[in-house]
This record gives C-alpha cells, sequence and structure tokens, in this order.
C-alpha cells in the first residue's frame, strides 16, 4: 500500500474542511483534504446553500417580473420561465465554485486524494477510492496518509422520519427539490425550517401548491418568536400554507405519480412531491472512530474540547460533526480557528455572534440572543424596533415589510441580539454581528452615521429605538 506522509490530514472538503486546509496551507502546513465526491466545496456548494441561493434568484426574478414591477410603472407581458434555463443556471455556478476551490487547493499547495477517508489507529488515515479516478489517473486505490494532525470535517446528511418512505425522488430531500425536472402542482414540505422554506418558496412561486407541516406550534424554531410569527405572517399572504402542530407519521409513494402523507389528527394529503426537511444529522458512517477510541454523544455528534480536540490526541473534529449550528459559515470559522491552533496555539470562534439568515423573501436575519433566551437567562434588556415601512430606501424598492429589531442590556446598553425580517436581512446583520463582535452599546450603533438613503438606517433606528429616541418614526 502507498504510504504519503502530511502534517495535517483533513477528512471533508466543505466550508470546515477547504477553509481548515487554506488556512493551515498558509501557516506553513504541508496539508492534505481527503473527499470521496468527484467536486470539492461540500453539501454547502454541491447541493445546499450555493444550489438553493440559485433557484432562490432566478424564481424571484420571475415572481417579480410577474407581479411586482407593476408598482414601478414598468409594464411587462407574457411572462414566463424556462424551468431547464433556471436549473442550468443554477448548475452552472456550482461547477464554477467547486472548480473554485480546486484551483485555491492548487494555489495553496493542499494535496487532494479522492476516496472515503477512515482513521485506522493515531495519525494514520486510510483513503479507499472506487469508482472515480484520482488526479494521477487511479481508478481504485488504497492510500495510507500519516500526519501529526487529523482534521474531520465530515459534515452532516439528512436526517429522515419514520414511517416515511423515502424514494429519494418523489420523497425526497432537499437534494431532490433542488432538482425537480417539472413544477409539482402540489408539494408537500414537512418541516418549517431553513430548508423548507427555502425551497417550498422556491417551487411556490413557480406555480406549485405549498403545504408545509410542522411539528411545533411555530415556524423556525429557535429563532426570536416574535420575528417568526411575523415571517409566517408574510409567508400565508404568499400562498404557502402552514399546519403547525402536526406530527407527520408517514408517507409513501402510491400507483401512478402520487404520494400520501399521514399526520395524526389530519386527513391524509395526496400530493405529487414531499421534501423531507426535518433537520440534519452529522455524517460519522465508517470513519473509523472506534480506532482511535472516539466515543458519539446521545446525538450521535463528536465530542470536543474548546481547541476542537477529540478524546484522541492529534484527532480534531469541526462544523456539522461537531455541538453547534448547522451553519457554513460556523463551520468555515471552526475551520479557521483550528487551523491556526494547530500552527500557532490560538484559535478562538466567538459563538455569541455567529448570524443566521433564511433567505426567502423578504429574507430574515438574526444574531445574538432572542427575547425568549434572555428572559430564560434572567437578563434584563431593552428593544428597540424600527419598521421598514417607515424607511426611505426600502420604499423606494417597494419593500416595506418587515423590521428590525435590536436587544440591548439594560444596565450596560451592550447589543445582546439583533432579529430583521425585511429586504436584505442577510447583508443587514453583518452590521450587527461586527457590533456583537466589538461589544459595541446600541448608542455605538445609533451615533454611526448611516448613508442616507439606505436599508442600513433601519437598523440605526432600531438602535435609537431602545432609548426612545427614533427619528423617523
Ligand atoms: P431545521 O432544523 O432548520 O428545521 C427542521 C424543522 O422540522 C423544524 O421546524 C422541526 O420542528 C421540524 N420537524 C422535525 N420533525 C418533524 C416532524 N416529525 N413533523 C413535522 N415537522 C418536524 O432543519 P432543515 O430545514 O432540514 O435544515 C437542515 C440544516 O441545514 C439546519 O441545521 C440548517 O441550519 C441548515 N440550513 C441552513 C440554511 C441557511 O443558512 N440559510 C439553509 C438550509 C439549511
Amino acid at each position: 500500500m502507498e504510504e504519503h506522509e502530511h502534517d495535517l490530514v483533513i477528512i471533508g472538503s466543505g466550508p470546515g474542511g477547504y477553509v481548515a486546509a487554506i488556512r493551515a496551507a498558509q501557516l506553513g502546513l504541508d496539508t492534505a483534504c481527503v473527499e470521496k465526491e468527484p467536486a470539492l466545496g461540500g453539501t454547502c456548494l454541491r447541493d445546499g446553500c450555493i444550489p438553493t441561493k440559485a433557484l432562490l434568484e432566478a424564481s424571484e426574478r420571475y415572481e417579480e417580473t410577474k407581479h411586482g414591477l407593476a408598482a414601478f410603472g414598468v409594464t411587462v407581458e407574457g411572462v414566463g420561465f424556462d424551468l431547464g434555463a433556471m436549473l442550468q443556471h443554477k448548475d452552472n455556478i456550482v461547477t464554477a465554485l467547486t472548480g473554485g476551490v480546486a484551483g485555491l487547493f492548487k494555489k495553496n499547495k493542499i494535496t487532494r486524494y479522492r476516496g472515503h477517508g477512515r482513521l485506522e489507529g493515531p495519525g494514520s488515515v486510510i483513503v479507499e477510492s472506487e469508482g472515480g479516478a484520482d488526479e494521477a489517473g487511479n481508478t481504485e486505490t488504497v492510500v495510507k496518509l500519516l500526519a501529526k494532525h487529523v482534521i474531520l470535517a465530515t459534515g452532516s446528511e439528512v436526517a429522515t422520519l419514520p414511517g416515511v418512505e423515502m424514494d429519494w425522488d418523489r420523497i425526497g430531500s432537499s437534494t431532490e427539490a433542488l432538482s425537480y425536472p417539472e413544477v409539482p402542482e402540489h408539494l408537500v414540505v414537512i418541516g418549517a425550517g431553513y430548508i423548507g422554506l427555502e425551497l417550498g418558496s422556491v417551487w411556490a412561486r413557480l406555480g406549485a401548491k405549498v403545504t408545509v407541516l410542522e411539528y411545533l406550534d411555530r415556524i423556525l424554531p429557535g429563532m426570536d418568536a416574535d420575528t417568526a410569527k411575523r415571517a409566517r405572517q408574510i409567508f400565508k399572504k404568499q400562498g404557502i400554507e402552514f399546519r403547525l402542530g402536526t406530527r407527520v407519521t408517514g408517507a409513501r409513494v402510491v400507483v401512478g405519480e402520487g404520494c400520501v402523507v399521514e399526520a395524526e389528527g389530519m386527513e391524509p394529503i395526496e400530493c405529487d412531491r414531499v421534501l423531507v426537511a426535518v433537520g440534519r444529522r452529522p455524517y460519522t458512517n465508517d470513519l473509523g472512530l472506534a480506532s482511535v477510541g472516539v466515543e458519539l454523544d446521545e446525538r450521535g455528534r463528536i465530542p470536543v474540547d474548546e481547541h476542537f480536540q477529540t478524546s484522541a490526541a492529534g484527532v480534531y473534529a469541526l462544523g456539522d460533526v461537531i455541538a453547534g449550528p448547522m451553519l457554513a459559515h460556523k463551520a468555515e470559522h471552526e475551520g479557521v480557528a483550528c487551523a491556526e491552533f494547530l500552527a500557532t496555539g490560538f484559535g478562538h470562534v466567538n459563538y455569541d455572534a455567529i448570524p443566521g439568515i433564511v433567505y426567502t423573501h423578504p429574507e430574515i436575519a438574526t444574531v445574538g440572543k432572542s427575547e425568549e433566551q434572555l428572559k430564560e437567562a434572567g437578563i434584563k434588556y431593552r428593544k428597540g424596533k424600527f419598521p421598514f415601512s417607515a424607511n426611505g430606501r426600502a420604499k423606494a424598492l417597494n419593500q416595506t415589510e418587515g423590521q428590525v429589531k435590536v436587544l440591548a442590556d439594560a444596565e450596560t446598553d451592550r447589543v445582546l441580539g439583533v432579529h430583521i425580517i425585511g429586504p436584505r436581512a442577510g447583508d443587514l446583520i453583518a452590521e450587527a454581528a461586527v457590533a456583537i463582535e466589538f461589544g459595541a452599546s446600541s448608542e455605538d450603533i445609533a451615533r454611526s452615521v448611516h448613508a442616507h438613503p439606505t436599508l442600513a438606517e433601519a437598523l440605526k433606528e432600531a438602535a435609537l429605538a431602545v432609548d426612545k429616541r427614533t427619528i423617523n418614526f
């Protein structure tokens, strides 16, 4: 068996793994990355964040052209869409970006191994490749990699539900929902989280009847409740039907091209496609964890300390396989911090300042603590709200739905949480994340000059509202 030695071997090339690889290489470590799929970039680039955003953008353009332009005095006739071209637009972006990661690996002299990576004792990783050729053209190889440090960044996989018979076509996950060959007449989405709302929005805009079944009595669990409630009202107006407090007990494909979904206390629903979006679970299949004595926690995650070190010396883990929100940018920052720790002895992620964004229309973005979390922790806070209906730029965009909410410590005025629903909320939240990272007060945001007329002024006004001194509302 061939053997190669590196300073660092990373298993997985998603946002956690590939970013850790680049940062480690920048810091002088001889770095290798093992990936079993032909394309680098993980779920985020291949069948997650990036393709979803491509379809959200395309469907939003269609929706706006059809229904939104008249308000601006723009008349268009015969508006239609070509689903094939929309899917191609998405695929082109995925190809460009995954190819971009391969280019970054070359630029940073990171060695890529194609195949399934498995630990075989401390400091040793076996790579088995079947079917696909690696860079040297080998089609079936077993290679042994030796390294002082190994990072596990294998991400997550779709969680399924008992009784829901996935055929990974009619009843499938987000991966299938990114490539339906025709617009479903009736799409049933199970789960009103990030994926359910984003992909539900895509197909609703393109003409599908969308019914979202959610187990809890609210959508977007974990997000600020008041913001999530406003979001539900807006999505309802857009034609998405929500059935909350609904526990799905089964789903199956029936003869012909249909499906049936069953839930407690509800007549079975017939539909032509089902999207199962009830969360993701850490992907640790056949990773050889037992060979280094690492045991998973009760939720199937790899336990790590504050430096991402597992119970095995020299073995680290980050991203979706460890605790915390399953978000690409959380994994990226952990990748940077872990690489820096390995190379310099220092590396840190501030978990209080990780934004979360739902890329619906309008977008929903949040960073820091929700009101519920602050109440539960017994922290006294002051609240400032500002509606986009009072923001000049939002009016010009004809996108006045939503609001910004700033939560600040009642004694120190330090910003503890910011929750936005409205136009470009996902971009606006960056300022709030920086404010929290720098320990800013709401007064700091309020006194920083925000250009006029911009959507960002709504954040400044919400910060002023904490002290009850908004100017424009
Ligand atoms: P999620 O955790 O966001 O939402 C899952 C939803 O399913 C929850 O509302 C939950 O209450 C509900 N649910 C669970 N069991 C159910 C049942 N039996 N019947 C009905 N509802 C049920 O998960 P997701 O939307 O599948 O997304 C998976 C992961 O991917 C998330 O962790 C998310 O962070 C990530 N993601 C992020 C983005 C983004 O950042 N924009 C986009 C997509 C996915």
